[in-house]
């Protein structure tokens, strides 16, 4: 279970260091409380198909569907809790820690390689936070 902690830990935090939330809600409202993908993208305004995308992204760094779902619902307290670093302003993206604007599609890549420092704290914090618990 440690490497997909481990994993799926990182995929949720860079997800809402980059302010998008909605995918970290659809994973824990499909894993977790089991909402199916149609309610859960009729909800934030996205296809099924998309959901389906993101949870399958969360299910291939797990063993399997309840694995997944331990991990998703252990972690997702303390990712909700993390502020963004990424601010959207009419269309463009802006980091707030470094002040470089960006496009969406650079958005992640960005946090990936000029914030991993940050990236690898939080995650870390977050881990040794969840093996606490499960102790
Ligand atoms: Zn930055």
């Amino acid at each position: 279970m440690d490497d997909a902690l481990t994993a799926i830990t990182k995929y949720l935090v860079i997800k809402r260091l980059a302010g998008d939330t909605i995918t970290i809600l659809a994973v824990k409202e499909y894993l977790v409380d089991n909402l199916s993908p149609s309610t859960i993208g009729h909800k934030y305004r996205i296809s099924k198909f998309r959901v389906r995308g993101y949870v399958q992204r969360v299910m291939d760094k797990a063993k399997n569907h309840r694995v997944a779902a331990a991990i998703v619902k252990r972690v997702f307290p303390y990712v909700i809790d993390i502020d963004p670093i990424i601010l959207r302003v009419s269309g463009k993206y802006l980091c707030l820690l470094c002040n470089q604007q960006l496009r969406h599609e650079q958005v992640e890549h960005h946090i990936r390689r000029k914030h991993k420092d940050l990236v690898q704290t939080l995650v870390s914090q977050i881990v040794s936070g969840v093996r606490k618990e499960v102790r």
